[in-house]
C-alpha cells in the first residue's frame, strides 16, 4: 500500500475525466494558419515590396528600411485581426531555452488617445535588457546594452497562451558591441559559410548555375510523458527534470514491448493536440511513436531549412510541455530522468543543397560515378576527424552526460558510420582504385503476395553517434533538452572548413595540369589516409571498441562535461571559427564560460536537492519505520517467538551510510573551487560520486522499508500509471 500521499496522487490520476480531442479539422485549414508566411505576405504587400522580400528570404539579399515599414504595417494589420495585443522579439540566449520580451502595439498621442502602432524600426530592432542574459564575460553589467535583430528567413507567428495573443518575431540578440549572445547569429553566419565555400567548390566542378546552398535539419525529438500528479511529491522532478532517487521498477523494457507499441488514448490525444498546433504554427509533424523506454515517445517533423527547422525545434519543445500540462502531465525533456532505462535523445538529421544542384549529399544509385557527392561526404568524413572532438562537445550538458556511452546511446567517441556500400566506395578511393558501388538489389520476402521492394544499400547502424543515412547524416549524440543550433553551427563550419580545404586542393591541382576527375580522385585519395581513421562500421557499444578507438585508431574519448568542454578553448578550433567567419576568440570564449557555468550549476542544484530530499524525506521516514520496527520486534520478543533482527539492521545501518555521504557532500558542496575548468572537475571527482552514493543507500531502502511510509512516488507508479 502507498503512502497517503502517493496514494492521493494515484487516485487523482484515475479520477481524471476522459481525455477530450480537439474538433477535427483539416490540415488545409490548420496549416501555418497562424504565420504570416511569404503567401500572406504575397497577399498584403504590394507586388514591388513582396518580391523585394522574397528576394531577402531566398538569395540573402539585404533588408531595405523602407521595405521592412511596409510589412510591419501589414504584419501588424494581420496579428490584430487575429487578436493579439501585443507583439515579441523572440530570440534565443545560450541557454537552450527561447526569451520573449513583449511590448503592446499601444502607442500614446500628444491628447492623450491611442492608437495601435508598429513601425518599421519596431519590426527590425529591439532593445531587451541584455544584462539578465549569460554572456560569459562579454559585458559587465554596467554595459547591458543587447539589441534584437528581425532575422526575415523565419517567419514570424501567434503564439496563443491562456494570456491571449502575441505575434512573435524571430530574431538573433547581439550585444552593443556588435557580439553574438545567442545561438541563431552563429547558425545565420555558418550557413554563410557552407553556401559561400559549397558554391565554390560546385562552381569548381563546372556547374555554371549555382543557387545558394543551405543546411537542412529535421530533428526527431525523444521525450517522456509523467502524470503531473507525482511531480509535486517529487522535487528532483520538479527543479531537476530528472529523479535523483528510485529503484528500478520490476518491469523495465526488457519485454521490448512499448517501442513502437500502440500508444495509449490518453497519450495519442495529448499528441494530436501538440500536431495540431504545430501545424497551425506551420511546423510539419510527420511521425509519431512510442520509443524504448515505457512512458518514453517521439515526435519527429519533416526536415527543413537548418534555421527554421532551429527555430522550430524550440516552438516543439515549448508545445509539448505547455500541452503536456494542459493534459495533466509534465513532459520531460531531460536526457536522463529515469536510471536504468533508455534516456532521450534528439537526432539532428542534417543535409545541405540548393535548387539547382539539390541534396548534395544524396549519391544517387551509383555513388562511385557521383563526384559531386563524393567530395562533398568526403569533405564531411575530414571535418569529423579533425574536430569529432568539437562534435563531442557541442553536446556536452551535465544530463546529456548521464546518457552517452551509456549502452543506450552513442559513445563519447565520435566516429562516421558509412553504411556497407558506401564504406566499400571510399575504401576503394582509399587504395587508389575505384571500380564501383555495390547495389542494393531486391529484398526477396518468400511469400508471392508480398510486392517485392528495392533494398537500402547499407543497413542502419544504432551504436554510431554520426551515421549516413541515405542522403543525410544523422547526429545522434545530441541530447533531448538541447536547443539543435550548436550541433548545427559546428556542423556546418567544419563543412565549410574542408570544403575550402577540397577547392583548394582541386585548384592547385587542376593549375598543374590534371584533369577534375584526376584531381578529385587524388584529393579523396588524400582525404582517406588522412581521415579514414573515423570512419567506424562495427559496434559503438563495445568496450573493444572504446579501447581501440583511441589505440588503435587515435580518435579521443571526452566522457564527461568536464573534459569535453575544454576543446572549445583549444586553438584550432578557436581559428576554425575564426577563419570560417562564424564565431570570434571572444564570442567562442564566452560559449565556453557560459556553458561551463550551466554545467556546474546543473550539479550543484542537484546535489543540494539530493541533500535535501535525503536528509528531510527520506531519512526521517525511514526513522519512523525503525521505530515502530523495533516495537514489534519488542511484541514478538514478548510472546517468545525469535523475530528477524538482521532486516532492521541492515535498515539503520544503510540509514546511518545515508548520514554520513551526506554530510561529505554538504562538505564538498561548500569546498571553493577556483576556476572553471577546476569546478567542473570538482563536479565530476567529488559531487557526482557522493551523489551516486546517497542514491545506492537511499535505493536500497526503498526496498526494505514499508512503501506505507515511502514518501517518493515510485518508478513503477511514474512509469506506468496513467
Ligand atoms: P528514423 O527514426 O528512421 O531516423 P525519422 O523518419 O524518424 O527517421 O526521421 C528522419 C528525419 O530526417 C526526418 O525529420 C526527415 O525529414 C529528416 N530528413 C530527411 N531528409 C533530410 C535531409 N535531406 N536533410 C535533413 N533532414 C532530412
Ligand atoms: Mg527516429
Amino acid at each position: 500500500m502507498p503512502s497517503p500521499q502517493r496514494l492521493a496522487a494515484i487516485q487523482a490520476i484515475q479520477e481524471r475525466p476522459a481525455p477530450t480531442t480537439a474538433p477535427a479539422a483539416s490540415l488545409q485549414e490548420l496549416w501555418a494558419s497562424d504565420v504570416f508566411d511569404l503567401a500572406k505576405m504575397k497577399a498584403a504587400l504590394p507586388k514591388e515590396i513582396f518580391k523585394s522580400v522574397q528576394r531577402t528570404v531566398k538569395e540573402n539579399g539585404k533588408l531595405d528600411m523602407s521595405v521592412a515599414n511596409v510589412v510591419a504595417q501589414a504584419m501588424k494589420e494581420w496579428a490584430v485581426s487575429r487578436g493579439a495585443l501585443y507583439f515579441s522579439h523572440v530570440f534565443y540566449p545560450l541557454t537552450n531555452s527561447t526569451a520573449e520580451k513583449h511590448d503592446g502595439f499601444i502607442s500614446v498621442q500628444s491628447d492623450g488617445s491611442t492608437i495601435s502602432e508598429f513601425t518599421g524600426k519596431l519590426l527590425v530592432q529591439g532593445e531587451p535588457d541584455g544584462s539578465s542574459f549569460p554572456n560569459g564575460g562579454i559585458r559587465s553589467t554596467f554595459e547591458a546594452r543587447g539589441y534584437t535583430a528581425w532575422d526575415i528567413t523565419s517567419p514570424a507567428f501567434l503564439m496563443e497562451t491562456p494570456n491571449g495573443v502575441t505575434l512573435c518575431i524571430p530574431t538573433v540578440f547581439i550585444s552593443w558591441t556588435g557580439e553574438a549572445l545567442d545561438k541563431k547569429t552563429p547558425l545565420l553566419r555558418s550557413n554563410a559559410a557552407v553556401n559561400r565555400e559549397a558554391q565554390r567548390l560546385l562552381k569548381l566542378l563546372g556547374n555554371t548555375e549555382v543557387a545558394p546552398v543551405n543546411s537542412s535539419c529535421g530533428a526527431e525529438q525523444e521525450y517522456f510523458l509523467v502524470d503531473s500528479a507525482f511531480v509535486p511529491l517529487r522535487p528532483d522532478l520538479l527543479l531537476a527534470g530528472r529523479t535523483l532517487f528510485g529503484y528500478p521498477s520490476a518491469k523495465g523494457q526488457q519485454f521490448d514491448d512499448h517501442y513502437f507499441g500502440a500508444i495509449p488514448q490518453r497519450v495519442q490525444v495529448f499528441m494530436q493536440d501538440v500536431e495540431r498546433q504545430m501545424y497551425k504554427l506551420g511546423i510539419p509533424a510527420k511521425t509519431r511513436h512510442n520509443e524504448v523506454a515505457p512512458g518514453q515517445f517521439e515526435i519527429a517533423p519533416f526536415f527543413e531549412a537548418a534555421n527554421v527547422a532551429t527555430d522550430h525545434q524550440q516552438l516543439t519543445m515549448t508545445v509539448l510541455k505547455s500541452t503536456a500540462r494542459r493534459h495533466g502531465m509534465n513532459c520531460l525533456l531531460h536526457e536522463k530522468p529515469f536510471a536504468g532505462i533508455n534516456g532521450s535523445g534528439k537526432h539532428v538529421n542534417w543535409s545541405v543543397g540548393n535548387a539547382t544542384q539539390g541534396n548534395l549529399l544524396d549519391p544517387g544509385s551509383t555513388p562511385h560515378e557521383n563526384l559531386q557527392f563524393l567530395l562533398f561526404c568526403g569533405a564531411v568524413i575530414r571535418g569529423v576527424h579533425l574536430y569529432g572532438p568539437l562534435l563531442r562537445a557541442v553536446v556536452a550538458t551535465a544530463g546529456n552526460d548521464h546518457r552517452l556511452g551509456a549502452n543506450e546511446a552513442p559513445p563519447a567517441i565520435i566516429s562516421v558510420y558509412l553504411g556497407s556500400q558506401l564504406e566499400d566506395v571510399f575504401n576503394q578511393i582509399k587504395e587508389g582504385d575505384l571500380k564501383g558501388s555495390t547495389a542494393g538489389g531486391l529484398m526477396q520476402l518468400g511469400v508471392d503476395t508480398l510486392p517485392e521492394f528495392p533494398k537500402d544499400p547499407g543497413d542502419r547502424n544504432r551504436t554510431s553517434p554520426f551515421a549516413f543515412t541515405g542522403n543525410r547524416f544523422e547526429f545522434r549524440a545530441v541530447g533531448s533538452n538541447q536547443s539543435v543550433a550548436g550541433p548545427l553551427v559546428a556542423l556546418n563550419t567544419i563543412l565549410a572548413d574542408s570544403l575550402a580545404y577540397v577547392s583548394d586542393q582541386l585548384e592547385q591541382q587542376l593549375a598543374a595540369g590534371s584533369s577534375l576527375p584526376v584531381a578529385a580522385a587524388s584529393v579523396l585519395k588524400a582525404i582517406m589516409q588522412d581521415h579514414g581513421n573515423v570512419v567506424f562500421g562495427g559496434d559503438g557499444y563495445s568496450s573493444e571498441w572504446h579501447q581501440k578507438a583511441v589505440t588503435e585508431r587515435g580518435l579521443e574519448n571526452l566522457p564527461t562535461t568536464a573534459d569535453a568542454l575544454l576543446v572549445l578553448q583549444r586553438p584550432e578550433v578557436r581559428e576554425l571559427f575564426e577563419r570560417e567567419g562564424v564565431l570570434s576568440p571572444l564570442e567562442l570564449q564566452s560559449r565556453f564560460e557560459v556553458y561551463a557555468e550551466q554545467y556546474v550549476l546543473a550539479v550543484e542544484v542537484e546535489a543540494k536537492l539530493v541533500l535535501q530530499i535525503a536528509r528531510t524525506q527520506i531519512y526521517p521516514a525511514v526513522i519512523t519505520y525503525l521505530g515502530s520496527l523495533a516495537s514489534s520486534l519488542r511484541s514478538q520478543e514478548d510472546l517468545g517467538l525469535a523475530p528477524d533482527r538482521t532486516t532492521a539492521g541492515r535498515i539503520a545501518s544503510l540509514n546511518q551510510e545515508l548520514l554520513s555521504h551526506a554530510t561529505a557532500l554538504e562538505v564538498a558542496l561548500a569546498e571553493p573551487a577556483h576556476g572553471t575548468a577546476t569546478h567542473m572537475r570538482h563536479c565530476v571527482d567529488k559531487l557526482l560520486p557522493l551523489m551516486l552514493s546517497i542514491r545506492q543507500a537511499v535505493d536500497s531502502l526503498e526496498t526494505l522499508v514499508d512503501d506505507a511510509v515511502w514518501p517518493l512516488p515510485s518508478y513503477q507508479e511514474m512509469l506506468f500509471i496513467r
